[in-house]
């Protein structure tokens, strides 16, 4: 028997090191003890007798507010001023935790089916989970795995006295690397909360926002490693080595020496690092435009600290996350006066792109049986709140006074999108010009590519734009209809199928037709990707903007290929004939 408290062992066969591969998600090396996240934890379900009913239920009461006052003490003082889209999730679980209709059903359930709590907490919950994933907004499916987050805690709690709850949780913090087999944004927050030293998961859905939030938190991790629960129990030694892609069970002791040397080179402190040239350069000497993608104000520091030329692409919408309401344009220019100042080079906005599965809790709009395919980018402002917009444009071009500043608008379909963004535009500029508010003049207008029908209509959005971001997560995700961040369908994210880089070739044959070649970027997580930045080389493209933390792997790729080679050139110029 497996003592009280103590994490039960699994056995899994041989104990020998195992070395399995994967693809990084976010660059760097992490050694410690395995813990899998295993949403399956055994609920105690038990029949009490009636005079037990009312101590269960103020069992019940003591775990929920045990669990809410760890939330609520980690929401002051770790998240105060952390990474938005994190303290948002958080909020999730507290407005969760204070709902008293929720508790009420449970302490009926204890009271009138003579059911433990743990037991009642179980079956109210089901029923809610099953409602949230009978449902098509892929923003209601994630609340359902909230649910089953928050049922894991109260569960927890209940089965501990509250000291040893407290004590668990704390002692989570010491180097623990997690290991999971699907990829939930809470999972990422957990990671952060309990200082995880890395993550290792059999995800392959790489490109969803819960790995675009592993990335932003810096977290070495590796995705899609088949196989990785069965090998791994908890407690387990692992290394994840997030710059080759691969996860190592139980190294044998000569190879944890060897990754604890890496590891320290990797970690040099920067001033011991030889300072890289701004951007990157291919073997045979071609400049190759490097900018960073950054979700809050605090990362445009890793823009200067991994030497990228400006920020490709400033996905806003994260500021919202910060709040339950929008910004007023005074907070908004706050904001963005901020960046502009502190990036000191280009900054590329992205106007809020909020819809589909970017569903902001608190102003969740139902958008349609389909929220990928409804109301989402820019058509959520040209269609419902074009006030909005208006408020974001006026904050942004009063901030942008005297620095580099570009708009990008996202989900562009067609030309016509964007005629009416640049007669609001023009409407704007005149009015700040009549109250006599100083703006700059100089901000150009760009479109995200990322709709099949804007990235073939291609001419005529550049007709209408100063220049484009070739967004690969949603292109990809239109292109093949397959949901990025719907596992079943993952199979079909490929970036290398010859169809979507026959539609990356047209884009950039367009473009260089039209004498704008240079003002393509393809920000996608494809471009942080090192295994796949020659292909993209290949492709014609010299403007990458990436996830800062990719940017010394991505650097060391771009080194190594040659574009004067045969196999590069001659290889890219087949695909589509
Ligand atoms: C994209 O779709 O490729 C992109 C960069 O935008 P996001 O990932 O924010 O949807
Ligand atoms: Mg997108």
């Amino acid at each position: 028997m497996a003592k009280k408290g103590a994490p039960e062992r699994i056995h899994l066969g041989s104990r020998d090191e195992v070395v399995l591969s994967g693809t990084t998600i976010c660059p760097g090396i992490g050694m410690g003890q395995a813990r899998v996240l295993d949403r399956g934890i055994a609920i105690p379900r038990s029949q009490i007798t009636p005079d037990q009913v009312q101590s269960e239920q103020r069992l019940y009461n003591k775990a929920v507010k045990l669990v809410s006052d760890h939330l609520y003490e980690h929401i002051q003082e770790d998240h105060a001023d952390s990474f938005l889209s994190a303290l948002s999730i958080l909020k999730n679980h507290q407005a969760m935790l204070t709902d008293e209709q929720f508790h009420e059903a449970v302490r009926s359930r204890i009271a009138a089916e003579s059911k433990s709590a743990a037991w009642a907490l179980e079956l109210e919950a089901q029923k809610i989970i099953t409602n949230l994933e009978a449902s098509r907004s892929p923003y209601l499916k994630s609340r359902a795995e909230d649910v089953k987050d928050l049922v894991v805690s109260i569960t927890n709690a209940l089965s501990s006295a509250p000291q040893a709850y407290t004590k668990a949780l704390r002692h989570k913090k010491e180097s623990e690397v997690l290991i999971s087999g699907t990829l939930y944004p809470s999972w990422t927050i957990e990671a952060k909360q309990f200082c995880s030293v890395a993550f290792a998961t059999e995800s392959n859905a790489l490109s969803s926002h819960a790995a675009i939030l592993l990335k932003g938190f810096g977290i070495p991790a590796v995705g899609g490693v088949k196989g990785l629960r069965e090998r791994v129990a908890d407690g387990d030694e692992v290394i994840v080595d997030a710059v080759n892609g691969v996860v190592i069970v139980r190294p044998r002791p000569e190879t944890t020496e060897r990754f604890a040397a890496v590891k320290q080179q990797f970690e040099l402190p920067e001033e011991l690092l030889p300072l890289p040239p701004l951007g990157g350069r291919t073997k045979d000497n071609i400049p190759i435009r490097l900018m960073a993608n950054i979700d809050n104000p605090d990362q445009v520091q890793l823009m200067h600290r991994n030497r990228l030329e400006g920020i490709g692409l400033f996905r806003s919408e994260f500021l919202i996350l910060r709040s339950s309401s929008f910004p007023t344009e005074k907070e908004q220019y706050d904001i963005y006066r901020h960046v502009f100042t502190a990036a000191g080079r280009r900054v590329v906005v992205r106007t809020f792109d909020i819809g589909g599965d970017k569903q902001i809790a608190d102003l969740y709009e139902c958008t349609g049986q389909n929220p990928a395919l409804g109301v989402r980018g820019v058509r959520r402002h040209l269609l419902r709140h074009r006030e909005e917009l208006r408020i974001q444009i006026r904050a942004i071009l009063c901030a942008a006074q005297g620095c580099h500043v570009d708009i990008l608008l996202p989900m562009v379909t067609t030309a016509d999108d964007i005629q009416q963004v640049k007669y609001l535009l023009e409407e704007v500029k005149k009015e700040l010009r009549e109250e006599s508010t100083p703006f700059s003049g100089e901000v150009r207008l760009g479109a995200m590519i990322e709709i099949p029908a804007a990235a073939i209509g291609i001419s005529e959005i550049l007709a209408e734009v100063d220049f484009v971001n070739v967004g690969t997560n949603d292109l990809l995700q239109y292109f093949v209809a397959a949901d990025r961040d719907n596992e079943a369908v993952l199979g079909y994210e490929d970036f290398e199928n010859k169809a979507f880089l026959w539609l990356l070739r047209f884009i950039l044959e367009r473009a260089a037709e039209l004498g704008q070649g240079n003002e393509v970027t393809i920000c996608g997580e494809i471009a942080s990707n090192p295994q796949l930045v020659p292909l993209l080389l290949g492709l014609g493209f010299r403007s990458l903007s990436i996830t800062p933390t990719s940017a010394q792997t991505v650097r060391n790729a771009i080194a190594e290929t040659d574009l004067s080679a045969q196999s590069i050139s001659r290889g890219f110029v087949k695909i589509g004939e």
